[in-house]
């Protein structure tokens, strides 16, 4: 892969601001080099721009090297920050399977790249062959999401394989519900494939979305562009030391992940003996996707109970269809009692 053919050209060439943080390394005893207050420590001073500890911490439990891992404001941030590194705006395209994740065309959206997409089969799986013929020379961004939103299955393995291998350019795969899977990751296969980029999130199986923390994996080289465009200091002091905390909670992530796919089994098992409920989708995320009589009216009946679910009725393929989050085993029941409510017409 020829990366700098690939990369816009004032990002290959741009020199990124320097911060005083950049520009001196190491310890010392007094900082006057960054205009900061000497009072209220230790909020005066700004954060590590580049995140090392927290990425070292990263890169004992990922098994990647620190200088492949990219921190951002969510994973927001890097769906963006991609874009902006290798599509012209106006010239450029990115293709997408659909339904998928809402967030890659609002990006694209926003960076003025036109944004493609490849309808799913009834299965909501893909064909690497015909998500190959809609791009062209400008398509420079595959977006995968596996699991998938809002479907909830894992996207077909050899698909992406040969996805990885026959497109030109990037493959961006969209972990966010991976520890939810029986899959494995593509963050074991990252060395083989330098036009991969895997994103996760601290904001499901790590239950914590509120401090916003996205982290893209790739090679060193698409990890040093994300870098050089991104704010100077977008992981702020509170969430470095917040995510330092929820990831030395290894093992309570991995008792919250157990506790919920046994809970979305259980939720499977009672949705399906609804009579307004059609069909449930298998599902390797902690949502289930379920067609139902009446989405809209079922939506609102739940709303008008204090119970608030995806309405996804006007997504391609997911007509009449609710996303429903797996909550803890108190929501699920107030959900499928509130469910055993609804007149329904069957
Ligand atoms: C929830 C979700 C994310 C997470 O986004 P954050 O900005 O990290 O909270 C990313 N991708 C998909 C597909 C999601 O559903």
């Amino acid at each position: 892969m020829n990366l700098k053919a690939l990369v816009r050209k004032n990002i290959w060439d741009l020199k990124p601001y320097s911060t005083a943080r950049n520009e001196f390394k190491g310890e010392a005893s007094i900082y006057l080099d960054a205009n900061e207050n000497p009072y209220n420590a230790p909020l005066n001073r700004y954060p590590d721009p580049l995140q090392w500890k927290l990425k070292e911490a990263l890169e004992k439990i990922k098994k990647v090297a620190k200088q492949q891992i990219f921190l951002g404001n969510g994973s927001d941030e890097p769906i963006d920050l991609i874009i902006k590194v290798f599509c012209e705006p106006s010239i450029d395209n990115i293709l997408a399977i659909d339904p998928t994740y809402g967030m890659y065309k609002v990006a694209a959206d926003i960076n003025n790249v036109e944004y493609r997409k490849v309808l799913l089969d009834e299965n909501f799986q893909f064909s690497s062959n015909k998500l190959l013929q809609g791009c062209n020379e400008q398509t420079k961004i595959i977006f995968l999401c596996s699991p998938n939103n809002p479907t909830g299955n894992s996207l077909d393995r050899e698909e992406i394989l040969k996805t990885l291998q026959e497109f030109e350019g990037i493959v961006v795969i969209d972990e966010a519900y991976i520890d939810f899977s029986s899959q494995s990751s593509f963050l074991e296969i990252i060395e083989q494939h330098p036009n991969l980029i895997v994103l996760q999130t601290l904001s499901k199986a790590w239950a914590s979305a509120a401090i916003r923390l996205g982290m893209a994996f790739a090679s060193a080289e698409i990890i040093d562009l994300l870098n050089k465009v991104k704010y100077p200091y977008n992981i702020n002091m509170l969430t470095q030391n917040q995510a330092l905390v929820s990831i030395s909670k290894y093992k309570e992530v991995e008792e919250w992940v157990k506790a919920l796919t046994n809970q979305r089994l259980d939720l499977h098992k009672e949705l399906s003996s609804l009579s307004l409920v059609e069909r449930i989708y298998p599902s390797d995320a902690n949502f289930l996707l379920v067609k139902v009589e009446d989405a809209n009216s079922i939506y609102q009946f739940l709303v008008h109970k204090g119970i608030i679910v995806r309405n996804r009725n006007s997504v391609s393929l997911c007509l009449n269809c609710l996303r429903i989050t797996v909550g803890s085993k108190e929501e699920n029941h107030s959900l499928i009692e509130a469910l055993r409510e609804y007149p329904s017409k069957k």
